[in-house]
């Protein structure tokens, strides 16, 4: 089952999907990190903290993080470096919250982008490990997105919904 005649994104999840597929970035094998980077012409490197420099496309990512950590900062901070402006450190802390939670939530779909959503099989018995293995993402991450499609599906359309995908 397909479902991308069935939900709607938001603002936020089309303007990703805008983003990338004006970089080409069009299916899960394009999503590397190395691929995003090449793409965008931004860079990771190592530091003591995870931080975006915006004004350079620079991202920096603290040393010894497990894979799924690294991808996860990774997506944090690309969602930093596409949509936020200002410098952090002189910014008001309610600011500061609001970007914080935004990157934290936004990075679902710079992980799992919208405009892919149709090679998901929502039947799937495994969705989660699929997805992960597809995407490249921690199943952490794939939970999550997955949930909220399905929440969303659910309030909008439960008719639609078959009993499997739940
Ligand atoms: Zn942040």
């Amino acid at each position: 089952m397909k479902i991308n005649n069935l939900y709607t994104p938001s603002h936020i999840e089309e303007r990703i999907s805008q983003l990338y597929i004006k970089k080409g970035i069009l299916t899960p094998c394009d999503l590397s990190i190395e691929n995003i980077l090449t793409k965008f012409n931004f860079f990771v490197m190592e530091g003591d903290l995870s931080l975006a420099i915006a004004d350079f496309g620079g991202i920096m990512l603290p040393r010894g993080l497990s894979k799924d950590k690294y991808i996860e900062k990774f997506h944090h901070e690309l969602i930093h470096l596409l949509f936020h402006s200002g410098n952090q450190k002189e910014m008001h802390s309610l600011t500061l919250q609001k970007q914080e939670q935004d990157a934290q939530n936004y990075l679902l779909f710079t992980c799992i982008p919208y405009h892919m959503l149709d090679y998901i099989d929502f039947e799937n018995e495994n969705i989660i490990e699929t997805i992960s293995d597809q995407f490249n993402v921690p199943k952490n991450i794939a939970k999550n997105r997955i949930r909220k499609i399905k929440n969303q599906l659910l309030i909008n359309c439960p008719e639609q919904l078959s009993l499997r995908m739940m």
